[in-house]
């Protein structure tokens, strides 16, 4: 693609930039994101999310175990690090959990809260923390309440699934009203993440309707009937197999498992 914007990665004419608002949160975020991803303009959420905060860094890999930036981040005495990660012995914002006496506010005391996030597909995802040991012993991070996506143009099974900018959003007011959020912004400062991500979805919904005025193929359908039902069923078995990875701590548990 000649005209692209070279930091959302989006041809010229649909650059987001312009849309995106940078918001001081008082956490730092880091996404992992697999190569595969890291270039897809349409769907992918993290580049917009790693834009509009601007304490966040993006790193493309699968193994993160040698990545310096990452060695010198988890080393850093400054930060608390966590991964974003369900799990019954996760963090939640406000909770405690069975094996922890204290908050996650407590915890943390003076240090700044470090989030890992990856950015992938599932079975991408699972990948990537099986190869990078020093990502999945890291405490998780998880959160307190359920949420759908509204990524509602994507025709696959997405109750469980948040794009990684919603992530952000939700994850950011739940340690918000936790009073984890150093800063003391206003209460609804990350509307801006909602704002330009309703924007993309808005925009591949009309798009998608002048494909089909148009008379061509609907691409979210070309793909759908066995293709779709078969990625469905290896997302979900790829899901399980990487609870139990995260669970029992045992790679090899997984790998047998894998599509
Ligand atoms: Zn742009």
């Amino acid at each position: 693609m000649a005209d692209k914007c070279y930091k959302c990665f989006r041809p010229m004419e649909t650059c987001y930039c312009k849309y995106i608002k940078q918001i001081e949160t008082g956490i730092k975020f880091v996404f992992l994101i697999h190569p595969k991803e890291a270039y897809k303009q349409k769907t992918g959420t993290g580049r917009l999310a790693q834009l509009s905060l601007p304490d966040s860094e993006l790193i493309i890999g699968v193994d993160f175990t040698q990545n310096k930036r990452i060695r010198e981040l988890l080393s850093d005495e400054r930060y608390f690090p966590v991964v974003m990660y369900p799990g019954e012995d996760a963090w939640t914002a406000g909770g405690v959990r069975e094996t922890a006496p204290h908050t996650l506010k407590e915890a943390m005391g003076e240090k700044q809260l470090l989030v890992f996030l990856v950015d992938a597909t599932w079975a991408c995802a699972k990948k990537m923390l099986r190869l990078s040991p020093n990502i999945t012993s890291l405490q998780k991070i998880s959160f307190t309440a359920g949420y759908r996506s509204e990524y509602t143009f994507k025709k696959e099974p997405a109750e469980d699934y948040l794009s990684t900018i919603e992530t952000c959003y939700y994850l950011i007011k739940e340690l918000q009203s936790a009073g984890i959020c150093p800063s003391e912004k206003a209460e609804n400062c990350a509307e801006p993440l909602m704002d330009v991500f309703r924007r993309m979805v808005k925009f591949q919904i009309e798009s998608q309707k002048e494909r089909v005025a148009a008379g061509l193929p609907d691409r979210y359908q070309v793909a759908g009937g066995i293709r779709a039902k078969r990625r469905a069923l290896r997302e979900a078995r790829a899901r399980e197999a990487c609870a139990r990875e995260i669970r029992t701590g045992d790679p090899k548990t997984a790998e047998n498992h894998s599509s």
